[in-house]
């Protein structure tokens, strides 16, 4: 082996770093003394993330902005990282964007770190979807329903808790075969287009339906498009979403354990029959739930 490949193999390894570029888990950085890993390794648009930092001195908080979002960090004394998660909107365009962090000593100095990361191109599939008339041409009562609907949830979706609530893996809601997966081009009756926002499992009515996670309900009720519809806090700007329900099974306000049973499925709302649709939002953007059930997560 000569000079120049020992060189080669010195330099690349830093070289990947330089340019954010996912290995693994998520690359590893000594610039400064921080390193960063993330999961999945590949980022993609419509991708949750998570961002584990172990910085180079002992933290009393951390902070980062992303894609024009602030992520929160909480510390995991068994790792000794700080772990925040956050996404990709499904409108981001591939490029390379930064991760700008920003920590506070225990003696109250301000040190900061940038880590790069390339957000790659997702493809997403398209179908066309036939649902009641009503939902696609709606009534001037039915819009003033939906009109209040869209009130009653941006003011759930104010009352977030920037404050982790999430412990552990996130959970499949139901143990069920996958009908429609996120981000998939819809046509409802030929008419109205929309971005496939969730996953859906493929239940008959009546499955019980269980908390992805530990967190606190915001809101417990019906809604038009929705149908009977609960959403999850669970800190950090991350919700859980579990819509068209049979019935539902916990308050707003209400404290809930991973696993806990929320509701039972159905086909309220617009569906085109029985099934959970679930979905991910992390402050306003809405995630692949998917990759969210397979982070690993303290
Ligand atoms: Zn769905």
């Amino acid at each position: 082996m000569g000079a120049f490949a020992l060189l080669l193999m010195a330099v690349l390894p830093l070289a990947a770093f330089a340019k954010g570029k996912p290995i693994a888990k998520g690359s590893r950085g000594n610039t400064q003394g921080w390193a960063v890993q993330w999961q999945p390794s590949r980022l993609v648009n419509g991708s949750p993330v998570v961002f584990e930092v172990a910085p180079p001195v002992r933290l009393s908080g951390l902070s980062a902005k992303w894609l024009e979002h602030d992520v929160s960090f909480s510390f995991d004394p068994a790792t000794r990282s700080w772990f925040g998660i956050a996404g990709v909107s499904l409108e981001t365009h591939p490029g390379t964007y930064a991760l700008e962090l920003k920590g506070t000593t225990s003696k109250g100095n301000d040190i900061s770190f940038v880590q790069k990361f390339t957000v790659s191109p997702a493809r997403y599939p398209s179908v066309a979807v036939s649902v009641a008339r009503k939902f696609t041409e709606p009534s001037p009562e039915q819009l003033e329903k939906i009109r209040q609907d869209k009130s009653v949830k941006q003011d759930v979706f104010r009352q977030t808790d920037p404050r982790r609530e999430w412990t552990g893996k996130f959970r499949p809601p139901v143990d069920a075969r996958i009908s429609d997966v996120f981000g998939t081009r819809r046509t409802f009756n030929g008419k109205v287009q929309s971005m496939h926002q969730g996953l859906d499992y493929a239940v008959p009515q009546g499955t019980r339906i269980s908390a992805a996670n530990s967190g606190t309900v915001l809101l417990a009720s019906p809604l038009y498009f929705e149908g009977n519809c609960v959403v999850i806090d669970h800190g950090q700007g991350l919700l859980t979403l579990y819509l068209h329900m049979s019935e539902i099974k916990v308050k707003a306000g209400e404290q809930v354990a991973s696993g806990q049973e929320i509701g039972l499925s159905g086909g309220t709302g617009r569906a085109t029959g029985p099934h959970l649709h679930m979905a991910v939002r992390w402050e306003g953007v809405y995630l692949n739930p998917a990759t969210l059930l397979t982070l690993k997560l303290p």
